[in-house]
């Protein structure tokens, strides 16, 4: 599990994660992208939340989550991009790994202070396809306005403006930013610095989610 706020990088890092260990990356704020972009009833019920920079109601995150992990491609195990994001998601997912007899081997909070969230946020091109994001002066895609990854179109996210950016820094102070005592409580959490390289980061995250005392897979 991936914590921090936005524009940490937990995206980026769970699709590197998700093509290491051939295990799904599971983002909430993709399914109900990608559920806007098919408006479908669910996606139409989250934009309006979506794009007030507010939390989709519990309800509907926690049950499209559980409909998630039913897929067989997240039997033998997934990484979580922002989710949970209150308390009351992370006592549900409790319940539900109880339910599916498993456990959870980490979570680790990426830390970055918050000037550089607002520059990466503000200048972030994401892409409509897969998703992957880009920093327009800092990582730019070799060609501009497409996606190195799969040629698709890139975006700068409505919700990734400036005014919008300090709202949703706000909502993850008053409503995730709690998930940080209720891991640590629980012994799972694990500390990266989100301010370095992507590799530095990623491998900083395979050390930290290895078996206490062991090494890394
Ligand atoms: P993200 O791409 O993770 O920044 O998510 C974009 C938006 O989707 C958020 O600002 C929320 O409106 C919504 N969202 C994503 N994940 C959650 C979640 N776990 N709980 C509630 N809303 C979410």
């Amino acid at each position: 599990m991936l914590l921090g706020p936005p524009g940490a990088g937990k995206g980026t890092q769970a699709r590197k994660l998700s093509e290491s260990f051939v295990v799904p990356d599971i983002s909430t704020g993709d399914i109900f992208r990608n559920a806007v972009t098919q408006r479908t009833p669910m996606g139409m019920a989250a934009k309006r939340f979506i794009d007030r920079g507010e939390l989709v109601p519990d309800d509907v995150t926690i049950l499209i989550v559980e409909e998630r992990l039913a897929q067989p491609d997240a039997a033998a195990g997934f990484i979580l991009d922002g989710f949970p994001r209150t308390v009351h998601q992370a006592t549900a997912f409790d319940a539900m790994l109880a339910a599916m007899d498993k456990t959870l081997d980490a979570v680790i909070e990426i830390s970055v202070p918050r000037e550089l969230l607002i520059q990466r946020l503000t200048q972030r091109a994401t892409c409509t396809n897969c998703q992957a994001s880009y920093h327009l002066t800092d990582a730019p895609p070799k060609t501009a306005g497409v996606c190195d990854r799969c040629g698709g179109t890139l975006v700068h996210r409505d919700d990734d403006s400036a005014k919008m950016v300090l709202h949703r820094l706000e909502v993850h102070d008053a409503q995730t930013a709690p998930l940080v005592s209720y891991y640590k409580g629980a012994g799972l959490l694990r500390t990266v610095d989100g301010t370095q390289p992507i590799d530095a980061v990623f491998s900083a995250i395979v050390a930290a989610a290895a078996p206490q005392g062991g090494r890394a897979a």
